[in-house]
């Protein structure tokens, strides 16, 4: 129970209440703590950590993306608040999971994609050894879109090792920063949108 909320898992997009149902994005909203000027001046961050820390909601974020990931055969996360949803999502689809890193964390030999960010530049990376992506049917999954640079950045990294990436899904999607069209043509699947 979070923020004197009840909810469940009620199907697809309804989580269920002591006295009705709250949709899942108006669960997300209640548990999303938004912090100004962080990490850096004019950015207004979306702090999911509440949600995560809440069984219910994580149940209800949980199932709903699992139900949007249904069909994969892998799921990835992004570094690294990524991982805490893309793991639970793949527990529940008994899927394989797949920690797309930043920069610098794995052994070599990796595949390597760069790309812009608001201020500077960063980049992710996969294993190039050891996993088997060929044809394999991933989902990718974060937790914030923003402007896309990185999901895109993600879906070109899976590609380069021969995965079909069929569509990402993140818990909330900031509208204004145009991230669903950076991403496309991929389908982008959202929770909320704010
Ligand atoms: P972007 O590449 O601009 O779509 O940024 C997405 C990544 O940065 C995600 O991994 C998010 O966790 C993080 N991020 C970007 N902007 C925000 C924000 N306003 N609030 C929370 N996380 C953000």
């Amino acid at each position: 129970m979070g923020c004197g909320l009840e909810y469940g898992s009620m199907g697809p997009g309804r989580a269920m209440s002591a006295t009705g149902s709250a949709s899942v994005a108006d669960v997300i909203a209640s548990l999303t703590r938004k912090v100004a000027d962080f990490p850096k001046p004019g950015i207004l961050f979306n702090d999911l950590t509440p949600l995560f820390a809440d069984g219910d909601a994580m149940g209800a974020v949980t199932d709903a993306l699992a139900e949007i990931a249904s069909g994969a055969d892998l799921v990835a996360g992004i570094d690294s608040r990524g991982f805490l949803v893309a793991a639970a999502v793949a527990a529940r689809l008994r899927t394989g999971v797949l920690a797309v890193r930043k920069g610098g964390k794995l052994p070599p030999p990796v595949y390597a994609e760069h790309y812009d960010l608001e201020y500077g530049s960063a980049t992710l990376e996969i294993p190039a050894g050891g996993i088997e992506l060929t044809g394999r049917r991933v989902v990718i999954i974060d937790d914030v879109l923003a402007t896309g640079g990185t999901l895109a950045a993600a879906s070109r990294l899976l590609e380069r090792a021969g995965a079909d990436v069929t569509g990402v899904a993140v818990v909330v999607e900031l509208t204004a920063l145009g991230g669903r069209e950076a991403i496309a043509p991929l389908p982008v699947h959202s929770l909320s949108r704010v």
